[in-house]
């Protein structure tokens, strides 16, 4: 497989250059790449066409392409990309009018086993690279006409994938979407979700550019956690709060818990309380996520009085909100990215899809 621009640094873009470049070159490459977000060789029009025709017979550009696209009723996108090696990975768009936001996978499928989510059916196919993962920023911003550089537009690391698993790429990615003289985006518009890998937390932390940092909590007691995520087995659900105590956040920032409310099983007033008790010294808010159903997980979703009798306990202490679902109809919501295509999607009760391969891997 050739090696590919998007995903790399400025000094591994240099490395790139046929001898004798100059050292602007991989400048102007680096420009037209993060900054003019050029979709392919041929949009770098800072550079002779020579040049163009030369790099572009050694290196990938290195944007994914799109196998199929999903439009839901309620101005979601759901994008099943295709990386170079055949695989695919979903990217979802959801506007709103004074956000929007693009939920990007860090892993093709995901090695934690939470008994809610479709993802983890898939088990871990494979990381993706620094490259794909800016990838999916640069493709949902140029299909979206979004300015990385405003507060409008947002990134949350909350697709296919747990991140932490993948942080060296993670950081590498956020350091070149949050690079001034590229992407250019606040590292206070990015979001990385963890479902609790605790060791790594502490590595996020020390990041000199981080984004901020999620925890999926969705349960209120250690063995209730251990059951829903059995990961809790290896990172107990005390160590990972130890962890978030000891996370040096910064003077802007604050935790942000979510927690998937599964009808009868971690949704009761007590719950509730438990939460509170377990979140209540912390600089934090609390998300709410009705569970989004799939086919092959056993728990339902719980009635909306229950989500409000939930959520007025909690914000007694702590602000917290409950996450609109997005896309259910096309399976863009929050735990159901299984890159579910076409056939299935209608098969499952869902909207068809609306267009087929319109740009291969660059
Ligand atoms: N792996 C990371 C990030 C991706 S999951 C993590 O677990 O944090 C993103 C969010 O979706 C998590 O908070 C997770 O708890 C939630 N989620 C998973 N399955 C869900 C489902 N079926 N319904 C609603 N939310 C779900
Ligand atoms: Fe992986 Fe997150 Fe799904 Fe758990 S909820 S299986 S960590 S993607």
């Amino acid at each position: 497989m050739k090696p590919a621009l998007i995903g790399r640094e400025l000094p591994e873009i240099q490395e790139l250059l046929p001898p004798g470049e100059p050292a602007f070159r991989a400048r102007q490459l680096y420009t037209a790449a993060y900054k003019n977000r050029a979709s392919g060789w041929d949009a770098v029009t800072t550079v002779s066409r020579d040049l163009r025709a030369r790099m572009a017979g050694q290196v990938a550009f290195g944007w994914p392409g799109v196998a199929q696209e999903f439009a839901s009723a309620d101005g979601t996108h759901r994008y099943l990309l295709e990386l170079d090696d055949g695989r695919t990975v979903e990217t979802v768009f959801m506007p709103e009018e004074r956000r929007d936001t693009l939920c990007i996978s860090t892993q093709v499928g995901c090695p934690v086993d939470c008994k809610f989510c479709l993802t983890a059916l898939m088990g871990l196919e494979r990381n993706l690279t620094a490259g794909e993962i800016v990838g999916q920023v640069l493709l949902g911003a140029v299909r979206h006409n979004l300015d990385p550089r405003s507060r409008q537009m947002n990134v949350v690391m909350m697709g296919q994938g747990e991140p932490l698993l993948n942080l060296d790429n993670v950081l590498k990615a956020t350091r070149i979407l949050c690079d001034e003289r590229g992407v250019g985006m606040s590292e206070r518009r990015i979001t990385v979700s963890t479902s609790g890998i605790v060791n790594r937390m502490e590595a996020l932390g020390r990041a000199a550019v981080r984004p901020k940092l999620a925890i999926s909590l969705n349960a209120s007691h250690e063995e209730q956690r251990r059951e829903l995520m059995p990961i809790t087995k290896k990172w107990h659900l005390r160590d990972l709060l130890a962890a978030c105590r000891a996370y040096p956040l910064r003077a802007w920032e604050r935790l942000t818990f979510e927690y998937v409310l599964l009808d009868g099983v971690n949704d009761t007033d007590a719950d509730a309380a438990r939460v509170v008790s377990l979140l209540g010294q912390l600089r934090c808010k609390v998300n709410l996520i009705a569970l989004n159903p799939g086919p092959g997980i056993p728990f339902g979703t719980p009635a909306p009085d229950r989500v409000d009798s939930f959520q007025r306990i909690v914000q007694r202490v702590l602000p917290c909100f409950v996450r609109k679902p997005r896309g259910r109809d096309i399976y863009a919501a929050c735990g159901q990215l299984k890159r579910m295509a076409d056939a299935d999607v209608t098969a499952a009760g869902g909207a068809p899809g609306l267009v087929a391969i319109t740009h291969p891997p660059g």
